[in-house]
């Protein structure tokens, strides 16, 4: 009897102890110097200062702050300026989510690049002529790719539980829409980042186990920045060639909304997609051993078998320098359409297929 009524009241205590949780009240955040309240959308820049002869930049930022304490997603777009899709998708999230409606935060970045994105230069920010996609974890000290990196790492991966780095195929290329989940070792909650991956739709899946540091530190991406960080990470990646089709921009907005269900960001029904069609471990890089004029022999996503022919590259007199064969069976996820190549450059990246994970 009496263990019954301990048991009663200690029920309706942990009860109670639930409740409190989930309704704790947010605390304002402050990012770059700017305070968001809860319960508010706040929009504003972070300055990346000049340096040298190098001009002052900036990163546009949309912070939706929920009223309740909750996780912290950062969604980045645009660390590749020329990739429409991700940075339209984060345009309208920004206008269609209510901070209200949160029991957490997401922040946006809404154009990483914003040199890249204003001067149309794909791959490369025109100021230093560096990829922010391999700059990470940045230095204050450094150029204007390594400053924007550096503000990234501190100001939106160290806060974040949860990152997505959002790309799509960049001018010049071939993409199949693909969603990276990191695993391995040194990553963080791949249970969870893979449970996010399927909440995108996209045919195909692919697992980036991370065994060795030097795997994370070696050309760091973001994404790479946020296994460092210990955070589960997710890349996403849809269109191709500079591509803005408003069926992509709107399955990636899909995508993050169905992660707000997932992470517990928010409580709306999450939206049908379909199940993954293929799975990878990692993929396989074929790059070019010289810069010239590159023909493929077949610029498409599909299924490719060790020994296919993939294209010749021919240098600026003419003559054939390179002729390039897939080393591997697995499936031509992204590459190079042609005709520019430059030496060191992945011509094409071929999935390793697996049953799945
Ligand atoms: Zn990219």
């Amino acid at each position: 009897m009496f263990s019954k009524l301990l048991q009663a009241v200690l029920g309706g205590f942990f009860a109670l102890l639930a409740t409190a949780a989930a309704a704790a009240p947010a605390e304002a955040i402050t990012i770059g110097g700017n305070m968001v309240k809860p319960g508010t959308r706040s929009d504003f820049r972070l300055t990346v200062p000049a340096k040298g002869d190098e001009p002052e930049t900036f990163i546009p930022m949309t912070v939706l702050h929920g009223n309740d304490k909750g996780p912290v997603l950062a969604a980045v777009a645009g660390v590749h300026g020329f990739e429409f899709a991700s940075i339209l998708a984060v345009d309208r999230l920004a206008d269609r989510i209510d901070p209200a409606d949160l029991t957490g935060t997401i922040i946006f970045v809404r154009i990483a690049n914003i040199p890249s994105f204003e001067y149309r230069v794909p791959h490369f920010n025109p100021i230093d002529r560096k990829n922010l996609n391999r700059s990470f974890p940045g230095s204050k000290d450094g150029t204007s790719t390594q400053r924007i990196a550096d503000i990234l790492s501190r100001e939106v991966v160290a806060r974040a539980d949860f990152l997505m780095d959002l790309h799509s195929g960049d001018a010049g290329e071939f993409l199949e829409p693909f969603v990276g989940v990191y695993g391995g070792p040194l990553a963080a909650n791949f249970d969870q980042a893979l449970k996010v991956a399927k909440g995108f739709g996209f045919a195909n899946l692919v697992r980036y186990k991370m065994n060795t540091q030097k795997q994370v530190d070696t050309g760091r991406s973001l994404n790479r920045q946020g296994v460092a960080a210990g955070i589960p990470t997710v890349l996403v990646e849809i269109g191709e060639n500079g591509s803005r089709k408003e069926e992509h921009a709107e399955a990636v907005a899909t995508g993050v909304e169905n992660a707000l269900g997932i992470l517990g960001i928010w409580d709306k029904p999450r939206k049908n997609v379909p199940p993954a069609l293929r799975y990878f471990e990692s993929s396989t890089a074929v790059r070019a051993d010289h810069s010239g004029v590159f023909y493929s022999a077949d610029p498409s996503r599909r299924y490719i078998f060790k020994g296919d022919f993939i294209g010749t590259i021919r240098d600026y007199t003419g003559k054939e320098v390179q002729l390039l064969y897939a080393p591997t069976d697995g499936y031509a996820l992204y590459g190079k359409r042609g005709p520019s190549m430059r030496k060191g450059d992945p011509v094409m990246t071929i999935g390793n297929p697996i049953d799945g994970f």
